[in-house]
């Protein structure tokens, strides 16, 4: 296809995420506008051909298609409805695409007051991190209506290599936030299990044999114990942004009337390794919280 005859699309918030997905975009021909706070992270993209707007509702001027990826709910609020933001720049008939990790409630929320302006939201969030966004290999979870999902499905595609539709506004939001409390709670116990490892001196690579070859395994959890391992906490995935998602998916249980209790372990975990120093390395770093602590007597860590 022609670049001519490409929706415009709006790229709002250029992380560890949003920055290779949008350029992906850019490879893929879409004429491209791109925002983010901080605008020093627009240069390489502008680069490489993207326009650089400077605020929200500047880059959606233009744009059929506004996606949306930064860290919380309160920087989707400030995207979106703060001054100069996307909401009410937002041209009638365009889909907007809310790819952050969110609370259902504001996903809501933000799909209301779209549809006043007479825009379509999706609830988009993704599975696959730092590495998978680089190499364009993202799994969307959409939510929302399905005429919608398949009109914007050829840009998910130029950045991911599935897009699952779970259902009404909400849903991808929802399973997103599940896929990582499971997440959450892996990575908690991971580092538990690597601290009684390495302070009770057994052979720490033939336990980490055993567990990551066993049930135990999980891409999540080979993953992390490299880093662990290797105590490279370069972010992948900001710890901060793990607390942020057992937070909203601790809400969501409560709204269901379901205390996830195991969630809630992890979070106060997680809510440690901040307090400890460690809110903007790697989810990884949440090990250093019980290599920090002081083994018990008679016994030293090995490292
Ligand atoms: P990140 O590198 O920390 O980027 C966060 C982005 O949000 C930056 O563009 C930042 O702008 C922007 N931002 C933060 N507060 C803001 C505010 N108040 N107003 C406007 N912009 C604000 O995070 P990321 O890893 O790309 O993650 C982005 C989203 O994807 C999060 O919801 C995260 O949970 C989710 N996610 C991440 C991963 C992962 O592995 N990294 C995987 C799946 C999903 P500045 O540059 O100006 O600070």
């Amino acid at each position: 296809m022609n670049s001519t005859t490409k929706s415009s699309i709006a790229f709002l918030g250029l992380g560890i995420m949003g920055s290779s997905m949008a350029r992906h975009l850019l490879s893929a021909g879409f004429p491209l506008t791109v925002y983010n706070r901080n605008a020093a992270k627009a240069a390489p993209l502008a680069a490489g051909g993207a326009t650089v707007a400077h605020s929200p509702r500047e880059a959606v001027t233009c744009a059929n298609i506004v996606i949306c990826m930064v860290a919380d709910d309160a920087a989707s609020r400030e995207i979106w409805l703060g001054g100069n933001g996307a909401l009410a720049g937002a041209s009638n008939g365009s889909v907007l695409i809310e790819s952050s990790t969110l609370s259902v409630a504001w996903i809501r929320e933000l799909a209301t007051g779209a549809a006043a302006r007479g825009c379509q939201l999706i609830d988009a969030p993704v599975t696959g991190s730092k590495i998978q966004a680089a190499s364009g290999e993202l799994n969307f979870l959409a939510g929302g209506p399905a005429e919608a999902v398949e009109k914007v499905r050829p840009v998910l595609a130029a950045m991911g290599h599935s897009v699952t539709h779970m259902g009404a506004t909400g849903c991808g939001a929802l399973i997103k936030l599940i896929n990582n409390f499971l997440g959450g709670v892996q990575a908690a116990s991971l580092a538990e299990a690597m601290a009684l490892i390495e302070r009770s001196g057994l052979d720490r690579g033939r336990a980490l044999e055993v567990l990551l070859n066993g049930a135990p395994g999980s891409p999540m959890v080979k993953t992390l114990a490299a880093r662990m391992t290797a105590r490279d906490y370069t972010p992948n995935f900001l710890l901060s942004l793990m607390a942020k998602d057992l937070t909203y998916a601790l809400q969501e249980g409560n709204n269901h009337s379901l205390r996830l209790q195991t969630a809630g372990a992890a979070l106060e975990v997680f809510k440690q390794a901040i307090a400890s120093g460690h809110a903007h390395e790697d989810t990884a770093a949440v090990v250093e919280l019980f290599r920090q602590n002081q083994a018990p007597s008679g016994k030293t860590a090995t490292r």
